[in-house]
Order: C-alpha cells, then structure tokens, then sequence
C-alpha cells in the first residue's frame, strides 16, 4: 500500500506550504495533545511489549499476519518492521488516510478539539472537495438531523417508528440518529453562509438539479443513521423512509461515495464496538443498522453492520485488525443463505477465523435476540459452525 523506501522521509512541498501558512506553534500543539499509541490504537489492535516500552499490532499498511507495527510510546514513533512505513502521528494519518501533510494536521486537531487557525493567502476552495470541510459539512448535518428527530413535529412519526421498534432513548442518542424532514430544500436552506452548495453535495447531502439551477435535499423525510469512520467521525449517512411512504424511493440508501465517504471499507458501528471486539476477540457482522442497534441495546456490543452490501475485502481487512474470528450473521431465508455462500467463498481464503450464524427461518437478528436470553445467544455465536464446515452442509444439503 504504502511506499517502501529506506532514505529518511523527504518533507513533502505541501508540508513547507503548511508551516509558513500554520505555525509551527500549531503544528507542535497538535502534537503534544496527540498520543500515538491511543491514535494508532484507534484503527490498529495493539498490545504491549517489553514492558510498556513498545506496543506491536499488525500493520494496516500491508497485508500483515504476524504483527509487524511497532509504536514507541517514549520517542512517539510508529515502524512497521517489513513494509518500512513510519513516522510520527502525522505519518500516520497521511498514511492510513491518504491526506496530506495540512490534512492530517486538521484531522488530528479536530481529533485533539484544537481550533484550526484560519488558513491566509490560500485560494478558497471552490471545488468542496477539502476533506476537512467535508468532515465538518457531515458532523454539522448530523447535528441538524439529530435536533430535528428530538424536537421537530414533524418528526413524530419518526420517533413513533423507532419507539415500535423497541429502542430507547439512549440507544437513539448513542447512534446518534437523527431525522430529514419531508421538505427538499431544508438543509441547503440551513447551511446558507456557513456551506456552499457544492461543498454539500461533495458531502453527499444535496445534488445538484438536471433540469435547472440549484441544488436540492439528498435525503428526505427519513431516519437519518450517521456512518461514523474508524476514529468516530460521521463520514456519511443511511436515509430509512418511514413505514407506509409511497415516494417510490428506495427503502434504504447511502450518501452517495465521496472523498470521505467509502462504503467499501466502512463497517458500521464499528466506533461502538471496537472495544469489546478486541476484548471478546470476535467480531459479530450483521446486515441492518437496526438488527446491530438492537444487539447493542440487549448488551451484545461486540456487534457492527455493513452498509447494505455484502461484507467487502476491504471491511474484512478492517475488522480483521481488531478480531481473531469474525461470526456473520444472516437470516435464514434463502437470500440469506444465498449471501452467506457468497461470503464464504469469498473469505475462506482470507486468514481470519470466519463462522457462519444462519438464523431460524422467518426471524431477523432483532427477533432472535428477543427469543434467546443474551446468554443463550453469545453462546450460540460463540458455537457458530466454521465456514467450512458451513459450506460443506450447504453442499450435501
Ligand atoms: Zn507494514
């Protein structure tokens, strides 16, 4: 992935720009209320070596099977051992999240809640397609959907339908769910003077019209579930149309892909369960943002989603960086078994422990959970049959 190279890192153009726009004062604040270890702790499972001296995990910068990355938590350096990638926290997030040297410094600040001083003498950009801006278009978005679920009439139905469906208050607060009220201009409304409209729909929250000027509302009239990055950044969105809407509009859909917007390799609530995946060691992958939400709110926390698309390469990787076994869990209906098949062929050659949890037919991961005591069903997952012995009954079947 990244480039191997053995000379010292040469500073990029970009950085030289930087330290004459951002003082070096700025640079170095951001860096003192940067902790490498939790920073690559945060996409990386790490643990400790030689006494806390070092952390090893592996290398998200190649296909790693044996930990490689070294972090120094005393000179505040990471190194991969055999793809030669490393550097300081900046290095890392250029490298993990392709940026530049600015935008990994804007990235970090924001992580550290640093303001950003205002960029001089720099074009404005006019493209939208800053990533900064993009991040901060998409956390303001979710704010805006999230004021408008608690406190809109109009979203009573909204609440209504999340209330039928069994969550609760603070579930809905955790996910931060939110709400997109029946009205096409709404958000590009709101955002005059802080976003333009190309910067919105660089953010995959407006288009802009075919049959004219002007840009209109992406989502509308829907439950509004924030896709948050690895590091708990809203990136995109899932827009879910209310029960008995006839727009015609497809069920579910995604924020359209963007320069921070990957469906591919994001897996969904995976901020919530980073936690207890490194600590259980297993990584539970469901297919509804609602089937994982209700796994959460019954205790199960070792649960993510993926985006509406069968489980990607690229999730696997992911996932595979924090968990030794990886359970999908699908319906058992027959599309279901279908997926699953798929799936399998797909990952029995990726080295992870991958088991298949075909559900009872008829009943969706939120049912099963209701059937089953929490107890039950951890250990139901924690039996799951491995995808080879999976296919193998799917065969003689
Ligand atoms: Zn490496």
């Amino acid at each position: 992935m990244s480039a191997v190279t053995q000379e010292p890192r040469i500073p990029l153009p970009s950085e030289s720009l930087v330290s004459a726009e951002l003082s070096i004062d700025f640079k170095e604040a951001v860096r003192a209320q940067t902790d490498i270890v939790s920073l690559v702790g945060e996409t990386v499972r790490l643990s400790a070596a030689r006494g806390g001296r070092e952390f090893v995990g592996l290398c998200p910068f190649h296909d790693d099977h044996n930990p490689s990355m070294r972090v120094y938590p005393g000179q505040q350096t990471f190194r991969c051992w055999v793809c030669n990638t490393g550097g300081d926290c900046f290095t890392f997030v250029m490298e993990s999240e392709h940026v530049e040297f600015r935008e990994a410094l804007e990235i970090l600040a924001q992580r550290a809640k640093i303001p950003i001083p205002q960029r001089s003498g720099r074009p404005q950009e006019s493209s939208g397609q800053d990533k900064a801006k993009l991040l901060e278009a998409v956390l303001w978005a979710q704010g805006l959907f999230e004021n408008s679920l608690r406190n809109d009439e109009a979203a009573a139905p909204a609440r209504h339908y999340l209330a039928e469906r069994g969550f609760t208050p603070e579930t809905i607060a955790q996910f931060r769910l939110g709400f997109h009220p029946n009205d096409w201009s709404w958000m590009v409304d709101r955002a005059r003077g802080r976003f333009t409209p190309q910067q919105l729909t660089a953010a995959g929250l407006t288009k802009q019209r075919e049959d004219g000027p002007g840009h209109f509302d992406y989502f509308v009239n829907r439950v509004m579930f924030p896709i948050h990055n690895e590091r708990g950044q809203p990136v995109g969105f899932g827009g879910r149309v209310l029960p008995g809407d006839t727009s015609g509009f497809g069920k579910y859909f995604n924020s359209t892909e963007n320069a921070v917007f990957h469906k591919s390799r994001l897996v969904y609530a995976l901020n919530h369960a980073r936690d207890a995946i490194k600590e259980t060691e297993t990584a539970v992958v469901m297919e509804g943002y609602t089937d994982c939400m209700s796994s959460h709110q019954a205790g199960i926390r070792n649960v993510v989603a993926t985006l509406g698309t069968a489980l990607t390469e690229m999730q696997v990787t992911t996932i595979k960086r924090f968990a030794r076994k990886v359970v999908l869990v699908y319906d058992g209906d027959k599309a279901g078994i279908e997926a699953s098949e798929k799936a399998v062929s797909r990952f029995l050659a990726q080295d992870v422990d991958l088991r298949i949890l075909t559900l009872p037919e008829g009943q969706d991961p939120a049912e099963f959970l209701d059937a089953h005591r929490q107890t039950v069903c951890r250990k139901l997952i924690h039996r799951a049959p491995e995808a080879f012995d999976f296919c193998v009954r799917c065969v003689s079947a």
